[in-house]
């Protein structure tokens, strides 16, 4: 089969066996999952595939992914990672609950959902250390206070986000924190807390070390669902799936040529001067593949080419050990980052393979 290249092969069973087997695996601790689409733009498809396997919900950071969804018949409940003030009425229009940190955003969505005969669901982030998104828990009261005066706003949850920004790791005294400031809202406001999500593929571990969730009953998960991976080590889930996306590229080039460059040494492509070592006389290949798709540490060579560097669209492996003929395809396994990018580049050609059977897009 001739097949496109650059392109990113991604394999549905895979992914949908890796949601079943989170959504079974957190089933037994009571949390739910809502599989986070935006490392692969809400590609229905695998979307598709998460939902197959259990999640009970979809979260993007990005609106436009949540449409893109939508308008591939998708049928679940969108949450939306990331609001932004500007975007209110189509948050309104487009998501069934959104993720909030802020009272004007919250006052907007109100507005909107007023207009559109809605009463939008939104689940208060809370600030745990991290640093990123949150409301600080001595704000959270007056926080809620506030968000339930809104009249055409549901606050159907609280949540939290750690080992982002931070790199804080989710652990029983955080966890615990969030319980806890669930019960202090649910006993101060007189209302019922139904959805306490308590973070993302970086819970595994929490998750596995407590015998009591507490009253967390959600996590957002996209890594752990597409790579099989936790987060805070970067270790693979038993019985996971790792492989599920490959990235296959193509030699253009293959020579002998020496290691060091020659000449008078200046800048490369982005300004730095590089330094190189000796190591002879060494067997070369180039691939059709560059920086504006992928980044370097991203790319973990499946039969251990060593990357040597790259400039916008050409990668340099070192190939002694293998015998890499112009027009061979090269594979490479990816990291949430590389993911991320081969997803976004438009010269990857996205490929699903399933048992046998191809289907390019
Ligand atoms: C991206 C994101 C997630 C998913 O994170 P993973 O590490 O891929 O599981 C969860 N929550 C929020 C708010 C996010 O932005």
């Amino acid at each position: 089969m001739n097949s496109f290249m650059p392109r990113i092969e991604i394999a549905l069973s895979q992914i949908q066996d890796n949601a079943r087997m989170l959504s079974e695996l957190y089933e037994q601790k009571g949390i739910s999952l809502m599989g986070v689409s935006k490392a692969v733009l809400g590609e229905p498809s695998i979307v598709e595939a998460m939902i197959q396997g259990g999640v009970q919900y979809i979260a993007d950071s990005r609106i436009e992914n949540i449409i893109k969804m939508k308008n591939a018949g998708i049928s679940t409940q969108f949450v939306l990672l990331r609001t932004a003030l500007s975007q209110a009425e189509f948050v309104v229009k487009h998501s069934d609950i959104s993720l909030n940190t802020e009272i004007e955003t919250l006052k907007k969505l109100s507005c909107y959902a007023k207009a559109q005969k809605k009463i939008h669901q939104v689940i208060v982030m809370v600030e745990l250390g991290d640093l990123r998104e949150g409301v600080l828990p001595c704000d959270l009261p007056q926080f809620i206070r506030e968000t339930l005066s809104l009249s055409h706003i549901k606050v159907v949850g609280i949540g939290c986000n750690l080992a982002c920004y931070g790199g804080i790791k989710p652990d029983s005294e955080n966890m615990n924190e969030l319980s806890e400031l669930v019960n202090v809202i649910e006993k101060e406001f007189q209302i019922n807390l139904e959805i306490i999500s308590g973070g993302n593929s970086a819970n595994y571990g929490w998750s596995q070390s407590t015998q009591n969730a507490g009253r967390i009953n959600n996590l957002r998960l996209g890594e752990s669902i597409f790579l099989g991976c936790e987060t805070v080590n970067r270790k693979a889930i038993p019985g996971l799936h790792t492989r599920a996306f490959q990235l296959v590229a193509e030699v253009i080039e293959s020579k002998k040529k020496p290691s060091l460059p020659y000449g008078e040494i200046c800048q490369d492509a982005f300004g730095n001067v590089p330094g190189f070592q000796d190591r002879g006389i060494r067997q070369r290949a180039i691939i059709a593949l560059g920086r504006q798709d992928i980044h370097l540490s991203s790319l973990e060579s499946n039969d251990k080419s060593e990357v040597l560097g790259a400039s916008s669209d050409h990668i340099i492996l070192d190939s002694e050990n293998h015998n890499l003929q112009v027009g061979d395809e090269v594979r490479f396994n990816l990291n949430y980052r590389g993911l991320l990018a081969a997803m976004t580049s438009p010269f990857v050609r996205k490929q699903f393979v399933n048992c046998n059977h191809h289907a390019v897009v």
